[in-house]
């Protein structure tokens, strides 16, 4: 069994960069589950299937393979043999995500890749159920969360970034509907787990916020 360190939250909180990095300095493996999702909405995207459209979703999942390999410490997530990391970023890739992952049959589907891997290494995983549902007896559990608004301002940067035109008011308010969604869905709602610890990084730096996770960490896993 791996020590396992869950870290969940609403999107944009930094999440993923955060985890990524922290997993660097504890030499642990980083498992980013949202990218999973992506995964099948992206399968979704391509093939014309409407992610509301549970059974057109639960039919497809027959054709879907999804496996994670990490290539120089780096996750790479395949569909069915293709490398899609970097498709899965695509921003309409999120909201097709976030619908396909209300659909039980879905989560059940990526539950146990995502346990065996927490068995197999030492994990930072983050997603929005990690320490509710898929990993309830992690050795931490972090509810990683700032404002909406900057959340969006870091969205709407890194979308810059990567050369797509997007609008700040249109991502804040995919902001705040992708966060009634995921927290308002009948199965494993977005929301902290029990003896979670709240990390709010609103108004940090990045440096700030690592350091404050690292420290909440390595606190808690001394103990
Ligand atoms: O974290 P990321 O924004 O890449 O996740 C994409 C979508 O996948 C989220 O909006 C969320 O609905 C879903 N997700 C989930 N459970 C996870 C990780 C992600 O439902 N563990």
């Amino acid at each position: 069994m791996g020590i396992n360190v869950a870290i969940d939250g609403p999107s944009g909180a930094g999440k993923s960069t955060l985890a990524r990095k922290l997993a660097e300095k504890l030499k642990f493996i980083y498992v980013d589950t949202g990218a999973l999702y992506r995964t099948i909405g992206l399968y979704a995207l391509r093939n014309d299937i409407d992610p509301k459209d549970e059974n057109g979703v639960i039919a497809a999942l027959s054709d879907i393979e999804v496996e994670i390999k990490f290539i120089g410490g780096e996750q790479h997530v395949y569909l069915n043999d293709e490398d899609v990391s970097a498709d899965i970023r695509i921003h309409e890739v999120s909201n097709y995500a976030s619908l396909v992952s209300a659909i039980p049959a879905v989560r059940q589907f990526l539950f146990h890749m995502q346990q065996k891997m927490a068995a197999e290494h030492d994990v930072i995983m983050d997603g929005r159920d990690i320490g509710t549902v898929v990993l309830p007896n992690a050795d931490v559990k972090i509810f990683l969360t700032a404002s909406a608004e900057e959340r969006a301002t870091r969205r709407y940067e890194e979308l810059l970034s990567r050369g797509q035109e997007v609008s700040y008011d249109q991502i804040l308010a995919d902001v705040i509907a992708r966060d009634e969604q995921d927290t308002n869905r009948p199965i494993a709602p977005l929301k902290p787990a029990e003896n979670s610890v709240i990390v709010d990084t609103t108004g940090n730096t990045f440096d700030e916020s690592l350091a404050l996770l690292y420290k909440t960490v390595t606190e808690r896993l001394e103990k």
